[in-house]
């Protein structure tokens, strides 16, 4: 299954899934946070070491995705607690 990072209002905000196709990615995420927003505010890119992996902390640090939350101001990159996993493929359930 391919990974994709998938950015709403011009990258303030992004999330990690996998899914077959770029648009199923944004449907994706659109509907798990708010199925009202406009589809077309969504744009996924390719994260292709991570595919196949199960979306982890981990697996996305090494992957080169840096993390962020509310607090970090671009630059601290999120303690592992607070990494959400909102995927519900296959991989990222068996882990
Ligand atoms: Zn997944």
């Amino acid at each position: 299954m391919k990974a994709w990072i998938v950015y709403y209002y011009d990258n303030e905000w992004c999330n990690l899934v996998h899914a077959e196709t770029k648009g199923k990615a944004c449907a994706y995420i659109r509907d798990a946070i708010d199925v009202g927003l406009d589809f077309l505010d969504f744009r996924a890119i390719r994260i292709p070491e991570l595919d196949n992996k199960p979306i982890t902390y981990n697996n996305a640090a090494e992957s080169g995705f840096f993390y962020r939350d509310e607090f970090s101001n671009g630059k601290r990159v999120a303690p592992e607690e607070s990494f959400i996993n909102d995927c519900r493929c296959k991989i990222c359930k068996q882990k």
